[in-house]
């Protein structure tokens, strides 16, 4: 296989689809084969969804006070820190929160905060400014039909729900996390159905992305392909 990755060129790569459908590590595991940036706007979201239990601004049983949102959102700020071995820290307001934006607990609240047109209107200018000079990877919801409708390759990932939640399942267990299977899964369809029926930027593969159901995929196997498309992509500018 051709590989194209010390090229000059510099493209954009979305990367969409359902939750917990491994966008974020393919998304990871590309970036750091081909030298690129890689950006996980869902962890923007769960940030502004942790400010925002963190600070009475939603209340645990889901209310969520909007004008307090909107007036917060200039004083969220939020960045990207690598550690030692370049595994990306997202912090909020100078605190690494990596671990913390991962729980049920933020997973349970994140979509309802998703929603807010205010929310999407602020990270989605952040998340252009993170791409203004391309060679940038970033996996989300909207990645390839609202914050860059432009990106040269866009990708649309989906495998059956019981799939997914099965995987963040056990990345949950790995981490330590307590939390049953059933769980999971409600959580797992519960977003995606706010995700996709929301009334701004829902939840949908751009007509341009490919179509990855990697179900029965191995990493490698989706790193190959992925890679092998990337190739293409370049090859094909
Ligand atoms: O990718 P992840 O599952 O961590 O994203 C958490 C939540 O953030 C999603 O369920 C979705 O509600 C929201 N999100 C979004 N748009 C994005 C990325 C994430 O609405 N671009």
């Amino acid at each position: 296989m051709q590989d194209n990755s010390t090229s000059e060129k510099k493209i954009t790569i979305a990367i969409d689809g359902y939750s917990s459908s491994g966008k974020s590590t393919m998304a990871r595991r590309l970036a750091s084969r081909i030298g690129y940036r890689y950006i996980d706007s869902g962890a923007m979201y769960r940030a502004v969804t942790l400010y925002a239990l963190n600070n009475g601004i939603m209340d645990a049983d889901g209310t969520i006070r909007l004008d307090e949102l909107t007036a917060a959102l200039p004083h969220i700020h939020i960045d990207f820190r690598p550690d030692a071995d370049g595994t990306q820290h997202t912090m909020l307001n100078g605190m690494d929160v990596e671990s913390e934006i991962r729980r049920m607990r933020v997973s349970d609240a994140v979509s309802p905060i998703a929603a807010v047109p205010a929310v999407r209107h602020a990270l989605t200018a952040m998340q252009k400014a993170f791409g203004t000079e391309k060679g940038i990877v970033m996996d989300g919801r909207d990645i390839g039909t609202t914050v860059f409708p432009d990106a040269e390759l866009k990708i649309f990932v989906n495998a059956p729900a019981q799939t997914r939640a099965q995987r963040r399942f056990k990345e949950l267990i790995e981490k330590g996390v307590s939390v049953n299977f059933e769980d999971v899964l409600a959580n797992v369809v519960h977003r995606d159905h706010i995700d996709e029926t929301r009334e701004e930027s829902p939840l949908r593969r751009a007509d341009d992305a490919v179509n990855l159901d990697n179900s029965s995929m191995s990493l490698d196997e989706q790193d190959a392909w992925l890679l092998d498309l990337f190739n293409r992509t370049l090859s094909n500018l």
